[in-house]
């Protein structure tokens, strides 16, 4: 699978892949989360604060991976609905005990229309009553045949309870990433996209956002929906202070004016009067949406 961009891309630094975590509600997706990151997560500052900004990074032998840390689907499906692509893989987590049941096949169904490649987390093979073969026939009977079937669809045991194949599962995940061949220009003006935002009491607007290309610094005016602001301090999800945040890294950042809308994506301009041009230009298109999205 080639995507057209590489074209233009191919000389670039590599980055990080950004991954997602789907699958059924009681799968384990938010134990596999905090387990990945309880095992992996890169070493925090003295006096950093751990905070919980919704994604985190690990590193792997050397390798950062991206964790986009909002189970559930409607982070990804708003994201989408947007037309932001915020996921390059897609870890779909299935119990072996219950195995596959509605939102598994919710979750298949919006990875394959993203074009997001699936790497399944065979969960809970602690248990006595898990039966990973059975997961191993549900899966192909949806199309994903596992590699020791034949197919191509790479499966790992994982008991998130235990911490076992954590390892093995981020291995794995770097693997598909290389086969992805992802590249973005640190050089470039930051683009990305909101994935987490909120009203904090004591600083204001605080937007967790992923850096998809350029980086982004301190003092740079970004555009976001139709508001902009200045970036006054950003930090990671250590909590430590970044001056600069290269593609593929979340960061929550403070200096918008309002809280932006999970799912927009924003971009790094020159200036304030470009910001201001960009703003009345979008604003100028918007009662057209509105009539036309009022006729359906
Ligand atoms: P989510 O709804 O997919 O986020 O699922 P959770 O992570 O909240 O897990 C649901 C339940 O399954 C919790 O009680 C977890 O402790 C439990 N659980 C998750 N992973 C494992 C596992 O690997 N083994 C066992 N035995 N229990 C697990």
């Amino acid at each position: 699978r080639k995507k057209p961009e590489h074209e233009e891309t191919k000389n670039l630094p590599l980055r990080p892949p950004v991954v997602t975590i789907m699958g059924h509600v009681d799968h384990g997706k938010t134990r596999l989360l905090d387990a990945i990151r309880q095992t992996h997560v890169m070493e925090s500052e003295a006096g950093g604060i751990t905070q919980h900004i919704g994604a985190y990074q690990v590193e792997v032998k050397g390798q950062k991976i991206t964790f986009l840390d909002t189970p559930g689907h409607e982070a990804f499906t708003a994201m989408r609905a947007r037309g932001a692509r915020s996921t390059d893989i897609t870890v779909l987590v299935v119990a072996a005990d219950d195995g596959i049941m509605p939102q598994t096949l919710e979750a298949i169904d919006h990875a394959r229309a993203a074009g997001v490649p699936i790497v399944v987390a065979i969960n809970k093979i602690d248990k006595p009553t898990a039966n990973p073969d059975r997961v191993k026939q549900q899966l192909a009977d949806h199309g994903l045949v596992v590699e020791d079937w034949g197919g191509d669809t790479i499966a790992v045991g994982t008991s998130a309870k235990e911490r076992k194949g954590i390892d093995d599962l981020l291995e794995n995940l770097l693997l598909v990433a290389e086969m992805e061949d992802l590249h973005a220009d640190p050089n470039a003006p930051a683009t990305g996209v909101v994935i987490e935002a909120e009203m904090d009491k004591s600083r204001g607007a605080m937007a967790t956002v992923l850096v998809q290309n350029g980086s982004l610094k301190i003092g740079d005016t970004i555009v976001v929906g139709d508001t902009f602001g200045k970036v006054k301090a950003m930090f990671s999800d250590q909590g430590k202070h970044l001056r600069k945040a290269d593609p593929s890294t979340p960061v929550a950042i403070l200096g918008l004016p309002s809280v932006p809308g999970v799912g927009d994506s924003f971009s790094a301009v020159e200036s304030e009067r470009q910001a201001r041009q960009i703003i009345s230009e979008r604003t100028v298109k918007k009662p057209a949406t509105v009539s036309l999205a009022s006729l359906h």
